[in-house]
């Protein structure tokens, strides 16, 4: 339904954030709508139905905790949800919640100006005219498509599909001669069911990936008994991980250095056999440390030339930049995938791609011919749904000049010059560097007591100050600069796009956030001007 209208909450998007946000709002009585560009909800499961498109938290951790009987109620069937799962998934909380009635589809946010004089978001879309009190941006942090600028683009005879807007009704890819640019987590997770699929699959390889094997398996009945009979205990031991996540298996505290080569061994191959992203909890500093790093690029290293039985495709599938300093990725026979006889690598660092043509790719001195490419290139991350609006706040202050040398807030919650305005999972917070449901959920109901706290003190307007935003990202600074993942190019510095200004846009660590943001609350909602 489109629609247009004032209301004292408008919340931007219907992923994961937007829903929860709007049942909050709802909870508290305030008239609220959200607009949400999709045709439907469900946000990052709506758009990403890719190949072999699934999540990589484990089943139990990925899901609303807000209400008991939600979480006691749903069945996951296997260790990690596809896409088709986790969007009937979200579909039954829109319908349980009787929250579909108040989204309004097909409408895409362009521009939002404060208006000082009224203390309202005046918002421009492409369907009609709306105006809130409070603007909620749940627009997403992997939401806005990284398309290349690749010459010839537009010559090519076949589709061409980036994977985050792969068509609802599906492909069929028998019989074709498909190539995949980018190898991170979704085309690692991609690739093996596309090689499945179709006649023949060329790999365009810019970056080797570090992956660990999933390790996909029906739910243990058992593990799901243990967790439901404390479901709340669980999910108070997950948040106190830096990652909010895994609570089924403990970070071994202690350096990969401070055991004999043996154990780190074996230690290592427990992990490997275990799967998922828990590797990475194998030892405490193996993201800190550059000898512990070594160690573990040695022995994924190491598996990657025992899987793969062609040793100059080995090599070009091993990374030799820093474990870890890009985000983790797991796989379900990505490496294996490469043994396949339909399945070509081109190492695009040695032969470059020069264009697409009409028949293909040209890379090198060789063209490849396809009939469909795949653009497994990624998003603008974090900022890009937000920057891709024109948003204005007093006396026109724009949010892209504002932001023109990289993000800066406080918290990752508020923009001083952008009164009643909220990002959910904005930069400068733990976000997409832990379990996202958690981030997600802590964000939420920080917002909704906020805003509850407001409408009790009669209180019309938030904004946070500059003094705040300063210590903040000071704060963000210090805290990154201790992490790997700054030696490497990636999407948490904005590497993957061209002009953007290299800034680590997280926060590491998700606790001592939780802390802080908990204290700022307790002291009134320090470092917030409130009128
Ligand atoms: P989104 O789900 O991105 O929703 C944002 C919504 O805002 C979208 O529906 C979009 O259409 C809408 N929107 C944006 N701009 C506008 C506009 N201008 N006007 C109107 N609407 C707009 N996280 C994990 O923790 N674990 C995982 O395993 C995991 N797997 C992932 C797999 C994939 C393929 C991707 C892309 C991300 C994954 N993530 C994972 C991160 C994931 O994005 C979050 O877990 C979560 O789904 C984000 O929810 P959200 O509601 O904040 O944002
Ligand atoms: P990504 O990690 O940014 O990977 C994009 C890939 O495309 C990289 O290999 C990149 O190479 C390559 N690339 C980008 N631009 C290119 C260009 N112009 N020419 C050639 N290659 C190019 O994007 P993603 O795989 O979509 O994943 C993004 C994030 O979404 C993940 O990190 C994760 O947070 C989330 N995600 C999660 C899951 C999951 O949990 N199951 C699945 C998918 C996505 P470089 O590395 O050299 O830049």
């Amino acid at each position: 339904m489109k629609s247009s209208g004032s209301f004292d909450v408008i919340i931007v998007g219907a992923g994961i954030s937007g829903l929860y946000m709007l049942y909050r709002m709802r909870q508290l009585g305030l008239s609220t709508r959200v607009i949400e560009m999709a045709s439907d909800l469900g946000g990052t499961w709506y758009w990403n139905r890719y190949p072999g498109a699934r999540c990589d938290t484990d089943t139990m951790e990925y899901s609303y905790s807000f209400d008991e009987d939600l979480q006691q109620e749903w069945e996951w069937p296997e260790r990690y949800p596809t896409q088709p799962e986790i969007l009937e998934y979200l579909n039954h909380v829109a319908d349980r919640f009787d929250l579909r009635p108040h989204i309004s589809f097909d409408t895409r946010l362009e521009a939002a100006v404060y208006a000082e004089a009224t203390n309202h978001w005046r918002l421009s879309t492409d369907g009609g005219a709306f105006s809130a009190q409070f603007l909620i941006m749940a627009t997403g942090c992997l939401s806005a498509p990284n398309i290349p600028d690749i010459a010839g683009m537009d010559t090519f005879r076949g589709p061409i599909y980036h994977t985050a807007r792969w068509p609802a009704e599906g492909l069929d890819l028998s019989g074709l001669r498909v190539g995949v640019i980018g190898t991170g987590s979704s085309g690692v997770q991609a690739i093996p069911v596309i090689a499945r699929q179709a006649a023949h699959l060329t790999v365009f390889q810019r970056s080797p990936q570090w992956s660990i094997p999933a390790r996909n398996q029906p739910v243990d009945p058992a593990y799901v008994a243990a967790v439901k009979s404390d479901y709340a205990g669980f999910r108070a031991r997950n948040r106190l991980r830096p990652g909010a996540d895994i609570a089924s298996s403990p970070v071994n505290d202690f350096s990969a250095m401070s055991v004999s080569d043996e154990e780190r061994g074996r230690i290592f191959e427990e992990r490997w056999r275990q799967g998922g992203l828990s590797f990475y909890n194998s030892f405490n500093d193996i993201k800190l440390a550059p000898e512990s790093n070594r160690a573990v690029a040695d022995f994924v290293r190491a598996k990657i030339r025992e899987i793969v039985k062609d040793p100059a495709v080995a090599e070009a599938l091993c990374p030799d930049y820093t474990f870890g300093c890009k985000r983790g990725v797991i796989d379900s026979d990505y490496y294996e995938t490469f043994n396949r006889a339909n399945v070509r690598l081109v190492d695009i660092n040695a032969t470059p791609i020069h264009a697409i043509t009409s028949n293909g790719i040209r890379a090198g001195n060789a063209e490849y011919d396809l009939d469909l490419i795949v653009l497994a290139t990624g998003f603008d991350a974090m900022t890009g749904a937000l920057l891709r609006i024109d948003i204005r706040g007093r006396k026109g202050l724009s949010l892209r000049d504002k932001w023109a040398a990289g993000p800066v807030n406080y918290l990752g919650l508020g923009v001083p010059g952008f009164p009643n305005l909220f990002t959910i999972t904005g930069p400068g917070s733990p976000s997409v560097l832990a379990n996202m449901m958690m981030t997600i959920e802590h964000h939420v109901e920080w917002l909704s007591d906020c805003i509850a706290f407001m409408v009790a003190e009669d209180k019309a307007c938030i904004e946070a100050t500059e003094a705040a935003q300063a210590a903040w990202v000071a704060h963000v600074n210090e805290v990154a600069a201790d992490s790997l993942a700054l030696t490497c190019h990636s999407w948490y510095l904005g590497a993957n796009i061209p002009g953007k200004p290299r800034v680590f846009m997280p926060l590491p660590g998700f606790p001592p956030y939780v802390e802080k943001c908990n204290e700022v609350a307790a002291n009134g909602y320090e470092g917030f001007l409130m009128s």
